[in-house]
């Protein structure tokens, strides 16, 4: 027999999902929080795969993005928030209760009275055969998104980072440090990552810039690891190779709303609208009542893990009113 229908449920482990437990259990309502094994990443979110955070306010001296995560996965489970791991395959949001199924050690069926989403981003892929996992692509055999946890494969090597965001900026200084020579590939001549992060990187003296240029496709070597990618410029047309053993992609986020299509009203990119732009007062309240939505699920301009943070706080503070309404 399915079990009774939770008050609260929050899809997603990172800040935002994180801060939304810990006001909903502070507010007597403790939720249980489903961190994904797989779908969307990590459990904890985006910061688990970052180094340094040095703009989260309150620690002047920096915190590891792991670090900051456990901290406040602690500080929700302090106030009763229960947490469960596994996958989410389908949400069914047709009716109140609304129903999560999905897959963990066994299948589950969760249903909620509210239902808080938070469930993030993913790196953006240019749609390039090489991106794909191997036998067909190179993901993971020098393709890659995540500096922190791949950067130390490629010690005293030559890579390559594409992008001209704060990522970018951030895993070229972080692989300056290890690699032999980082090369910087970007499609404009100006960037749009923010002056500290630019002139640190642009500071560091193995790291080579090729603007404006695209990737068009990466090479691989005859035991399928990478051996190079093919850029062209921008402006002239022109191909050129560039020799190296590792492409870190830095080119934005999508946000992790598949399993949502259809079923509330998303934008464009497929962000879950919220608040005015759902037609709604409360700021995080989604196109159907009860859902919320908090994070960069929601979120196509700040991205930050402090607005993270500030809108799951909104998201459970909205959540709660909605059930006590
Ligand atoms: P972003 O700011 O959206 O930058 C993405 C970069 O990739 C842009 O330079 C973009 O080029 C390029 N790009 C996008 N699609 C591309 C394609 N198909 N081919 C080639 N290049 C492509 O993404 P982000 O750097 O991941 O940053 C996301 C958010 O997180 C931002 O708000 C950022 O401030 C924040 N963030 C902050 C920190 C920090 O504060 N320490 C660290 C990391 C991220 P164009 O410029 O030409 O569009």
């Amino acid at each position: 027999m399915a079990e009774a229908a939770r008050k609260i449920i929050i899809i997603g482990s990172g800040c935002a999902g994180l801060t939304a437990a810990l006001y909903a259990a502070r507010a007597g309502l403790p939720p249980l929080l489903i961190e994904g094994i797989a779908a969307g990443g990590p459990a904890g979110g985006q910061l688990v795969l970052t180094g340094e955070v040095e703009n989260y306010p309150g620690f002047p001296k920096g915190i590891l993005g792991p670090d900051l995560m456990q901290a406040m996965r602690e500080q929700a489970a302090r106030f009763g928030s229960e947490f469960f791991i596994g996958d989410v395959t389908r949400i069914d949001l047709g009716k109140r209760p609304f129903v999560i199924e999905g897959q963990g050690i066994d299948r589950f069926e969760f249903r909620a009275e509210a239902l808080i989403l938070a469930t993030g981003a993913r790196p953006r892929k240019l749609g390039l055969v090489g991106e794909r996992e191997p036998p067909e692509g190179m993901w993971g055999r020098g393709v890659t998104a995540c500096a922190t946890c791949d950067g130390a494969f490629f010690k005293g090597e030559d890579v390559a980072v594409l992008g001209g965001g704060d990522t970018a900026m951030e895993e070229a200084t972080y692989l300056s440090h290890l690699c032999r020579t980082v090369t910087v590939i970007h499609r404009r001549e100006e960037f749009r990552a923010s002056k500290i992060l630019l002139a640190r990187a642009r500071r560091c003296a193995n790291i080579a810039w090729q603007v404006p240029f695209t990737v068009e496709e990466i090479l691989g070597d005859s035991e399928q690891l990478v051996r190079g990618v093919r850029l062209r410029q921008v402006q002239t047309g022109a191909a050129q190779e560039l020799s190296c053993k590792a492409l870190f992609l830095g080119i934005g986020h999508e946000p992790n709303s598949d399993l949502l299509k259809g079923q509330l009203a998303l934008d464009p990119n497929d962000h879950v609208l919220v608040g005015h732009r759902a037609g709604q007062t409360a700021a995080t309240a989604t196109s159907v009542a009860g859902v919320f939505a908090a994070g960069d699920l929601a979120d196509s301009v700040y991205r930050q893990a402090v607005t993270a943070a500030g809108t799951g706080c909104q998201a459970a503070i909205d959540a709660e009113r909605f059930l006590r309404r």
